[in-house]
């Protein structure tokens, strides 16, 4: 469990312009963080797969921006499981520094 990184995660500095789109990824880029990060969640160190198996079934990797509308390059970008999205983004939410994305 790598309890710097989720601060790391929830850190991000107050009043980011909600407006902003974050920038999504390339194919080739994602398939970096894929590599770069061995298909685990850096948070929690679960082997996951990536892909959607199905709403509520376990296995889902998700590539998070570190700054939720930052760019789609591969340092804003870190693998997470679905678990741990949700709590970092929970937490985002509930501070009040971002606005709340389902889980996915
Ligand atoms: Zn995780
Ligand atoms: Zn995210």
């Amino acid at each position: 469990m790598d309890f710097e990184l989720l601060k790391e995660l929830i850190s991000i500095p107050d009043g980011l312009d909600r407006s902003i789109k974050k920038v999504k990824p390339t194919r080739e880029v994602r398939a970096l963080v894929k590599i770069r990060d061995n298909s685990t969640c850096q948070i929690c160190g679960l082997k996951h797969s990536y892909g959607n198996p199905g709403f509520g079934q376990p296995g889902h990797l998700a590539i998070h921006h570190k700054t939720p509308n930052g760019s789609g390059e591969l340092d804003n970008l870190v693998t997470i499981c679905k678990f741990c999205h949700n709590a970092v983004h929970a937490l985002l939410y509930s501070s009040g520094k971002w606005r709340y994305v389902p889980m996915r």
